[in-house]
């Protein structure tokens, strides 16, 4: 059994639909994962910021802009009358259901329904246009299998039993169609993986089913060794272990959700990504088994906010470190990079929506500074198998970079900068030019 996930644009056209059916009509059995169409959460996003504000006017507006485009997308999907019917009557439900929330005061809970039409949409038009084509496939709905706990994880023990429920009430089918990103909270309610978490759906998913394959099917070939999006002459990484594609989406490389090698790599099932575009090219493959390339790629995390502590007190006294910890503890507040030294210690965050309370318990220990707008860029590799000359190459590169903070050795396949916003560019095409291409 294999997990196959396709991204926004993978499904974002009529056409690319057709495609994707085709890709997953082979004969072997899997579990497919769907985004919504790309832009529909980004719409969607849009529709309920007007629902908190009372804007109804705007949010009816945005509502059916996004049903007139759904219905061009049902006319060029379906070829048969009974289909298109089908089809529009689906938009009409959903758009329905979303103008219902211009009535009362919005809430969570509702932002969370509206956020989740965008998925359930898109697998219900796969689900009809497999029917229409005559292929054999069955719709799971994510809401009966996956859900979060109190503290927003998934449930492993719950997704598993459910999961199994529903694969053996399916029995033959052999393509399931299932939503990414959607599940349920610990009281049931609709909740969500957060944005761009339909990969994680897709790993969760992998590992529940003890599936042998996990993919993410996207608009790119590959991991690449840089972003795409910023630097040019980037090319596709054959194979990288499961620590280097984490440190890799966890430090910027959007490609992949942060959270989603975690659960491919406790059960060890290996994650390739392939491009829907290139079906036939090899993508990358993550698993334990990898080449030992010193340098593999280089991501960038943008929003970072470093806080400086400095004390001429004794700053690195036995327990000073605890307890700025637990003062990011108390907020909930991940700490990304840190650096110490006797009078100082540095650290950079990327939630600051708790930053003014951190700030003002931070100045019971000493001065504090804030400064936004900062990227963390990361080198990743594998820096034990050939460790020296690494850290002076990695340098050089950004010898004309103003570099805030250094990061090296919290694990063997990172090294992290903090620069400003302002210096990314310049400092991903140096690390590019210095490690990829001299
Ligand atoms: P999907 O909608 O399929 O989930 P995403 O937009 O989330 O796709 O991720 C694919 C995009 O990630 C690519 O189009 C590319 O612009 C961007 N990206 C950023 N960093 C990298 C990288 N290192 N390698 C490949 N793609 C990257
Ligand atoms: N549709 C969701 C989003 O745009 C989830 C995903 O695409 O992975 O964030
Ligand atoms: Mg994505």
């Amino acid at each position: 059994m294999r997990v196959l996930k396709f991204g926004g644009t993978s499904v974002g056209s009529a056409a690319r639909i057709k495609e994707v059916a085709s890709l997953i009509d082979d004969g072997e059995q899997k579990i497919v994962v769907l985004s919504a169409m790309s832009g529909t959460t980004n719409t969607l996003v849009e529709i309920a910021d007007y629902l908190y504000k009372e804007n109804t006017d705007g949010a009816l507006k945005r509502i059916s802009e996004l049903e007139n485009n759904y219905y061009k997308v049902v006319d060029e999907l379906f070829e048969t009358n009974k289909y298109k019917e089908e089809g529009k009557g689906l938009i009409k439900n959903h758009m329905e259901h979303l103008r219902s929330f211009t009535r009362d005061m919005f809430t969570l809970h509702e932002e969370k329904e509206v956020l989740a039409q965008g998925e359930l949409i898109s697998t219900a038009f796969m689900q009809y246009h497999l029917e229409e084509k005559g292929v054999k496939s069955a719709l799971m709905s994510a809401l009966n299998v996956m859900r979060i706990d109190k503290a927003g994880e998934p449930d492993d023990f719950y997704i598993k039993e459910n999961l199994t429920r529903e694969l053996n009430a399916l029995g033959d089918y052999y393509i399931i169609i299932t939503q990414g990103f959607i599940c349920r909270n610990a009281y049931g309610l609709i909740d969500n993986l957060q944005r761009g978490g339909s990969d994680y759906t897709a790993s969760i998913l992998g590992a529940a089913a003890c599936a042998d394959e996990i993919q993410i099917w996207t608009d790119i070939d590959g991991m690449h060794t840089n972003d795409p999006r910023v630097v040019e002459n980037t090319h596709a990484i054959a194979e990288l272990s499961f620590d280097e594609a984490a440190e890799l989406a966890y430090f910027g490389a959007k490609i992949l959700h942060p959270t989603c090698v975690m659960p491919a790599k406790l059960n060890n099932i290996p994650v390739r990504i392939k491009n829907t575009l290139k079906p036939k090219a090899d993508g990358t493959l993550i698993s334990v088994n990898t080449n030992k390339e010193r340098i593999k790629a280089i991501a960038a995390k943008d929003g970072i906010t470093a806080i400086k502590i400095k004390s001429g007190r004794m700053l690195m006294a036995h327990g000073f470190l605890r307890k700025v910890f637990e003062i990011f503890e108390t907020y909930e507040t991940p700490i990304d990079m840190i650096t110490t030294s006797e009078v100082g210690v540095s650290v950079t965050i990327d939630d600051t929506r708790n930053l003014d309370k951190i700030v003002t318990n931070l100045k019971k220990y000493g001065t504090v500074d804030v400064d936004t707008d900062h990227v963390i860029v990361c080198v990743v590799g594998d820096f034990v198998a050939s460790n020296s000359g690494i850290a002076a190459s990695v340098f050089s590169a950004v010898k004309d970079v103003p570099v805030r903070m250094i990061s090296y050795g919290g694990s063997n396949y990172n090294i992290s900068m903090l620069v400003k916003a302002e210096h990314k560019k310049q400092a991903l095409i140096a690390l590019s030019e210095k490690l990829f291409i001299d």
